[in-house]
């Protein structure tokens, strides 16, 4: 099993198209006067033409504008930018702002400048006279935003340039990044806590979207925020719908999940190995799905491409190991699949936290069987750490399987991980079609008497698939050899089908009444298997159910909708689509994703609205002063036209 590493640091996707005027090339963009508002909601409505502040934003915004630090835990989509964003545009001076991804810094500042702020950044994959405009401009005050890396942030001398300018405010984005026990550790960030002494005075915010109390508490340590006020978010993303099945055919199971999506949906599949991450983009290929591989095994130049479709096009699958994902903010990316199971809760939670950023209904579907937890318990079993290290990956794996194999609500049980209560949710699989659940004692029973038996009786120990057999009374070459057909449990369980037992073997393993040995997961008892053996011990057993929700059993064809405009009226879908045109046309021209010119969200309320002139253009969410002049004249003719 290879464990995929993140991709090498400074990995930037090309960019195709020619630049233009709100290309990210530094030197070329318009230098408008600099002008303050009065106000972060004029800010706010102004420059990205929303009406209100979302959840803790206005309070957050006001204490950070009047000079306060603030320590920012926030979900993904839950709006973090403008957090920092509208103090340094209410604020004299440039508001500065770390970030250790480096391959996004090109897309925020093109998404800032689109909407009219003067924003840049500084990184180690800039030519020298970029960099030195850049630098001149923020001299002259002429920058309402800069992002730096942070590695290039620790030296002197970019430090000695920020000190001969003026800062507003200084956001620390990733704030996790500092936390050395955290997956994300990144030893420039623990210099920044020097930023206090360096720039007093200038308000400092942290930000992550990283759920534990502990890196919370971390985080204000090293940053030296003792004087933090904390916003802790609910990590709740209403808008993300769970689904996890269990595992039959899992090719077919995708491609028919796959299939399910609207047309122009793109999205990510999750897989553990390189290998079945390149075998399953192949595969969805010969059945017509535009899905491409990402792995730390491709070379630097074929990922950089694909990220780069991804972000770029419409529809785009990308079938990716974990080293992919970091700092990918694709706003509209539709669905996330697994097809294989996480190792950790907290791992699934960021996985299928890449959905819907933008706040637009989006899936996380999963297909998981029995094969997942011999492996996985076979991959703590054999990895090299000590005891304590592997406890806690079985801890990890434990919480993992319980999210899978509740019968109440899987939000709930996500919350209640990360410390949040919860009521049922009403958007996930087991709250659309409640599982039923059935007594899986007499089954149970069956099978660990059958592993007694032959561990006794012949000192002999299998895997699920051999053991089935002979508990359905199969007639195998391997039962005859064995003379298995001779043991008093042959056939006991023919009343089971195949898939049956496995889903009962699957839910033993996942409660730790069985566990799996070495290299072929051969199965033993635990120490809590002789409660159910004696019948003390009840089993009660979730009923598999393929397919919930239109996920599965079906063929046909990506629907014919559109991913974004499945909730709009009939009539409405033609003026969607032609905007939609439009917008894919002006962002290639631009050589920007669509998102940076206007969100489906935008597009849908402009389908929905039909504003007949610049004055009505200015009511749609999305539309600021910048964009209505860039885009105005245009957006109205296609509305006239349709
Ligand atoms: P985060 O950084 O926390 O993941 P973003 O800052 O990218 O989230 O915001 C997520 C989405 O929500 C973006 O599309 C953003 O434009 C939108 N958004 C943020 N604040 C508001 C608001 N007050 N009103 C409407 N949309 C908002
Ligand atoms: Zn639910």
């Amino acid at each position: 099993m290879d464990v995929d590493a993140l991709p090498p640091e400074g990995f930037v996707p090309p960019r195709d198209g020619l630049s233009s005027a709100s290309g990210s090339g530094a030197a070329s963009a318009p230098r408008p006067a600099p002008r303050r508002y009065a106000t972060p909601l004029e800010a706010l409505r102004t420059v990205y033409g929303f009406d209100a502040f979302r959840g803790e934003q206005a309070e957050i915004i006001d204490h950070v504008t009047a000079g306060g630090d603030v320590v920012v835990l926030m979900p993904t989509g839950g709006g973090k930018s403008v957090c920092y964003q509208i103090p340094a545009l209410v604020r004299e001076g440039t508001g500065l702002v770390v970030s250790p991804l480096i391959a996004l810094m090109h897309d925020q500042v093109d998404a800032l400048r689109a909407n009219g702020v003067r924003a840049a950044y500084l990184n180690s994959t800039q030519a020298p006279a970029e960099r030195a405009q850049v630098e001149r401009d923020y001299l002259a005050g002429e920058l309402d935003l800069l992002y730096v890396a942070p590695e290039r942030l620790n030296t002197e001398t970019t430090l000695r340039l920020l000190q001969r300018g003026a800062l507003s405010v200084i956001a620390i984005d990733e704030a996790h990044c500092v936390s050395q026990w955290g997956h994300d550790f990144r030893p420039d960030y623990l210099g920044l806590g020097d930023l206090a002494e360096r720039f007093p005075g200038v308000p400092r915010l942290a930000l992550t979207a990283t759920a534990t109390p502990a890196t919370h508490r971390e985080i204000a340590e090293r940053l030296q925020m003792p004087q933090a006020r904390h916003f802790v978010a609910s990590f709740d993303r209403p808008n993300i719908q769970y689904r996890i099945e269990p595992k039959v055919e899992p090719r077919k199971q995708l491609l028919a999940f796959l299939r399910s999506m609207p047309d122009g949906a793109a999205g990510i599949v999750y897989a553990l190995s390189r290998k079945s991450v390149d075998q399953t983009a192949a595969y969805l290929r010969t059945q017509g799905i535009d899905a491409l591989p990402y792995h730390a095994g491709l070379d630097a130049s074929t990922r950089a491409l694909h990220q780069s479709r991804f972000l770029r096009e419409d529809g785009v699958v990308m079938v990716a190991t974990i080293a992919f994902g970091m700092g990918i903010d694709k706003p509209d990316v539709r669905f996330v699949a697994h097809i294989d199971l996480p190792k950790s809760v907290e791992g699934y939670y960021q996985e299928t936290g890449r959905a819907g950023r933008d706040g637009e209904p989006s899936l996380a579907w999963m297909a998981y069987g029995l094969g997942d937890v011999v492996q996985q318990r076979r991959m703590i079993d054999q990895s090299p750490g000590d005891r304590t290290y592997k406890m806690r990956l079985g801890q990890h794996l434990d919480a993992m399987l319980a999210l899978c194999e509740t019968v109440a609500c899987r939000r709930q049980n996500l919350l209640g991980y990360f410390g949040q209560e919860a009521g049922p949710c009403g958007n996930c699989d087991t709250c659309l079609t409640p599982p039923e659940t059935w007594d899986g004692l007499i089954p149970a029973q069956k099978l660990l008497s059958t592993i007694v038996r032959l561990q006794r009786e012949r000192g002999q120990a299998f895997g699920a698939g051999h053991l089935i057999d002979i508990l359905r009374g199969a007639k195998t070459d391997r039962i005859a050899q064995q003379g298995h057909d001779a043991l008093k449990t042959y056939g006991i369980g023919a009343d089971l089908s195949e898939q049956d037992w496995r889903s009962v073997i699957r839910q033993l393993l996942a409660r730790g009444i069985l566990v799996a040995k070495g290299e072929y997961g051969t199965l033993a008892l635990s120490e809590v298997s002789a409660g159910v053996l004696s019948g003390t011990t009840p089993v009660p057993l979730r009923r598999d159910v393929l397919g919930r929700g239109g996920g599965s059993g079906g063929g046909g064809s990506r629907g014919r909708r559109s991913a974004a405009s499945a909730s709009l009226g009939e009539a409405d879908q033609p003026l969607f689509e032609a905007l939609r045109a439009w917008r894919a046309e002006e962002a290639r021209r631009q050589g920007v994703p669509a998102y940076i010119v206007f969100g489906d969200a935008t597009l849908r309320a402009l389908a929905e609205h039909r504003p007949a002139s610049e004055a009505e253009l200015g009511g749609i969410s999305g539309i600021g002063e910048k964009k209505r002049e860039a885009y105005g004249e245009a957006v109205l003719a296609v509305i006239a036209a349709a």
